[in-house]
């Protein structure tokens, strides 16, 4: 397992509230980053750190308030291997063959709820690091399911959207019972 090392690149990390479904930041599109500089460094360090304390494997910016495309991860693929790295403006590219994998899935931002969604087994994302270089991370198991799932934040999405209305309805449901009782 990775060190859980709650910064990035020596920056100490603030950590925030997650922010809860129902909130317009989650379902709106988020904007490219354009400037790969301290405030983004910053930016990357705070999402580390709200992602540990929040016991979570991915964290998408708008997760923490902020409407960038931006995601962070420290996740295992399908060998318990865990795979830690920061994701910048990107771009799912299509498995070239598609297997489905139906597992559990929950959200930080939907607390303490889960539901089976079927999702790709495989995924690979490409887009820039902290610095504006070009990357590209891939994996399979729970990594492929995060990296999806990260992107789709970023596109105003949560996992719930993409249940049957009923199945969405009934997790709402739950996750207002226990915010209402928080
Ligand atoms: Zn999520």
């Amino acid at each position: 397992m990775t060190e859980r090392e709650p910064g990035f690149l020596g920056v100490e990390g603030t950590v925030h509230p997650i922010v809860q479904v129902g909130d317009p930041v989650l379902s709106t599109r988020c904007a490219e980053v354009t400037e790969f500089d301290e405030k983004l460094h910053q930016l990357l360090a705070d999402m580390f750190a709200s992602m540990y304390a929040a016991d979570g494997v991915g964290l998408a910016a708008n997760q923490i308030g902020v409407g960038l495309r931006v995601f962070v991860y420290d996740c295992p693929d399908a060998d318990q291997v865990f795979h830690r790295g920061v994701m910048i403006n990107p771009t799912l590219v299509p498995p070239a063959e598609r297997h489905l994998d139906s597992d559990e899935e929950g959200c930080l931002s939907v607390r303490h709820q889960f539901h089976p969604l079927a999702r790709p087994d495989t995924a690979t994302v490409t887009g820039f690091d902290h610095t504006g270089a070009p990357i590209a991370a891939s994996g399979d198991g729970l990594l492929a399911r995060c990296l999806q799932h990260e992107y789709d934040h970023l596109e105003g999405m949560l996992y719930i959207d993409r249940l049957s209305a009923r199945a969405r309805k009934k997790v709402l449901k739950a996750w207002a019972e226990e915010h209402q009782a928080l």
